[in-house]
């Protein structure tokens, strides 16, 4: 069954390995091999280096809300039952130059509106959780 959400490929995408360790319950991020610097969205070239030499590392899975926005429609038919609801953009612990896109929850199961917008506050610690939707496994955030 289809939910009609907007779905990553899980096979032959740049991005394929990052998904499959979502599926695992790890948030992986992209490290150039010959600089070590991190990157996300994975790409197949170094933005610093030019190297193509590239592999995942598992993070922490924490981060702070670095900046958000509360979706309203008109939206997909799928997104649209569902708002309003956030969408935050997260810093990583670790690296804050490493952001990820996604939504608050207010606990693993929780749905994307399930948090009151009004709570929402940049700078506000979360950690990663994960929730399947159809075959790919997103990963979400909730309050720490
Ligand atoms: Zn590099």
């Amino acid at each position: 069954m289809s939910t009609g959400f907007l779905l990553p490929l899980l096979e032959g995408d740049e991005a394929s390995e990052f998904w499959q360790g979502c599926a695992r319950g790890e948030l992986l991020v992209q490290v150039c091999g010959n600089c070590g610097r991190r990157r996300m969205p994975p790409r197949p070239m170094c933005p610093f280096c030019r190297s193509t030499e590239r592999h995942y590392e598992a993070t922490s899975g924490r981060g702070t809300i670095w900046s958000f926005v509360i979706a309203h429609p008109p939206l997909l038919p799928a997104y649209g039952e569902l708002a309003p609801y956030n969408v935050i953009v997260v810093a990583l612990d670790e690296d804050p130059s490493i952001r990820f896109v996604g939504n608050l929850v207010a606990g693993p199961e929780g749905a994307i509106n399930s948090v009151d917008p009004t709570s929402i506050e940049i700078g506000a610690p979360v950690e990663v959780v994960f929730q399947p939707v159809d075959d790919v496994t997103f990963p979400r955030w909730m309050p720490r």
